[in-house]
């Protein structure tokens, strides 16, 4: 039998895809640069469904029925370039070549105008879960021609996580959106993790409390609005214990973040569109600043600090971080969905926005309860200019900011940096000001550059000769 689809590159992702697709009936032809990875999937895991393993580029190829489906799960940047020259001379026109990875919009856009011209269909599909997603049901993000996605989706929706009868994957938009969609959420997740990281260290630092006892406070409010799969497994992993050494393990792990880019990019991508990402931002700079571990010994011993005595974890103190964790991300979330308005407009792919949430709810690194109120948030296409703005984010982030406030300040007293905490407040202080200290700079701007302002008074642009007469002029 030829099989359904094929699948190129069997690393950890491309492996568990595979698996996906042969557990729920499907046939797939598998292939890897090096066969070893081939080999070790179909003796490890040959038995749980149809495969096809392939030795070579044109075997591979053969064994899939056309019009072919070939989801490519390598390293992102040029092995997929690489990849894709190596199928084209076997294709034919109306095969479709899935990137399946954490590829660069700007390069699926390019990869998607390329192999049209040659006839062939393409799909940028962001996928999220991780190594255990993609075995029992990620959430999936294809982008590119609608047409060419509907030839797999009755294969992908029935591999993706599945959430009240729905599945977690939907069509994004045209070319690059998959791929879009899935670095803003990986710039989210981003986020999640470093104000998890603060609230850790909030409770570790300003109330001296030990790692498990910490794994029970994100354990408790894991039960409530918090409810996610970062936080609880947060929990798990404060509370476990190292073999060899009997004391936690969190507290034997470097202090060094590391990143494959998809933050970065994130960031870089908010920047060019001119929308304020203030909490994803400074996470991605968190992780910069904890990777130069060296410097920030030195500074320990050079510029030194007393430390405040450590104050009791009363469950009002306790209560203070878990109101500011859902406040600052809220605001993370409101950012990152304007972006993703922002994006869509630029770029004219239509994002539904509600849908977003509605397949982030399953099978992805961010899936969580409150992804629910984002959906109910856009309703069926509902215009909304900022998430915060919404009856139920701003009745939450009203209802935490007196002890989000104090906690910062308490932070800020303490020496204890919360960066995305603190930007999150600082953003939310910025947005809701009708009038903020942009007048001066716009002031500065024309007396060094004559840059030009407007007035609240009267319509229209003016110059004032700050350095010559100090008369004003219209523009
Ligand atoms: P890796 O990113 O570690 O990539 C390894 C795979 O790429 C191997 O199959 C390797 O082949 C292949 N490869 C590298 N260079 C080439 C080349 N020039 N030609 C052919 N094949 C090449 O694998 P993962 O499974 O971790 O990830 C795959 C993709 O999915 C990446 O884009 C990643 O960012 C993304 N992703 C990963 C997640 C994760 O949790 N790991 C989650 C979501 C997305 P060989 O065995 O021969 O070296």
């Amino acid at each position: 039998k030829l099989a359904d689809i094929g699948v190129y590159g069997l690393a950890t992702m491309g492996a568990n895809l595979a698996r996906n697709a042969a557990g729920k009936g499907f046939t797939v032809a598998v292939a890897n640069r090096n066969h070893e990875r081939t080999d070790e999937l179909i003796a490890e895991h040959g038995g749980e469904g149809s495969f096809v393993p392939a030795r070579s580029i044109p075997d591979f190829v053969a064994a899939i029925a056309r019009p072919r489906p070939i989801l490519i799960m390598v390293k992102a940047g040029a092995p997929v370039d690489a990849v894709i020259e190596e199928l084209l001379p076997h294709l034919d026109a109306g095969d479709i070549i899935i990137d399946g990875g954490n590829s660069l919009f700007t390069d699926t856009a390019r990869r998607n105008a390329y192999l049209k011209g040659k006839g062939l269909r393409f799909v940028g599909m962001g996928v999220s879960g991780g190594e255990e997603g993609a075995l029992i049901g990620p959430s999936m993000m294809p982008g590119g021609e609608v047409e060419a996605y509907e030839r797999v989706a009755p294969m992908f929706t029935r591999m993706a996580a599945q959430v009240d009868g729905e599945p977690c994957c939907t069509h994004i938009g045209p070319d690059g959106a998959g791929h879009y969609v899935k670095m803003v959420h990986n710039g989210i997740e981003y986020a999640d993790m470093q104000l998890i990281a603060e609230a850790y260290d909030l409770l570790k630092t300003l109330h001296g409390l030990e790692a498990p006892a910490i794994g029970e406070i994100f354990a408790e409010w894991n039960k409530g609005e918090l409810d996610s799969y970062l936080i609880e497994i947060t929990a798990e992993v404060l509370k476990k214990i190292d073999a060899a050494t009997g004391r936690p393990l969190v507290d034997l792990i470097t202090d060094e973040a590391e990143q494959k880019g998809t933050g970065l990019w994130t960031s870089k991508s908010a920047l060019d569109l001119g929308v304020p990402l203030t909490a994803i931002t400074e996470a991605v700079f968190a992780r910069v600043l904890s990777s130069r571990r060296g410097q920030r010994i030195e500074a320990e011993g050079l510029l030194t600090h007393a430390r405040p005595p450590v104050t009791p974890a009363t469950p009002e103190a306790i209560e203070a971080i878990r109101a500011g964790l859902y406040a600052s991300k809220i605001v993370a979330y409101a950012q990152g969905f304007q972006q993703l308005q922002v994006a869509s407009e630029e770029y004219g792919w239509k994002l539904k926005l509600g849908d977003l949430a509605t397949i982030w709810r399953g099978g992805c690194i961010i899936r969580a309860r409150f992804l629910n109120r984002i959906r109910e948030a856009y309703g069926d296409g509902a215009e909304v200019s900022s998430l915060l703005f919404e009856p139920y984010f701003r009745e939450a982030v009203l209802a935490a900011e007196p002890k989000w406030r104090k906690l910062v300040g308490e932070a800020i007293a303490a020496g204890v940096p919360t960066p995305a905490f603190s930007s999150a407040l600082a953003y939310y202080d910025g947005l809701r000001r009708a009038r903020g200290p942009a007048n001066l700079l716009q002031g500065l701007r024309d007396y060094f550059g004559a840059h030009t302002y407007g007035r609240l008074d009267r319509p229209g642009k003016y110059h004032t000769r700050w350095a010559q007469d100090g008369s004003e002029v219209k523009a």
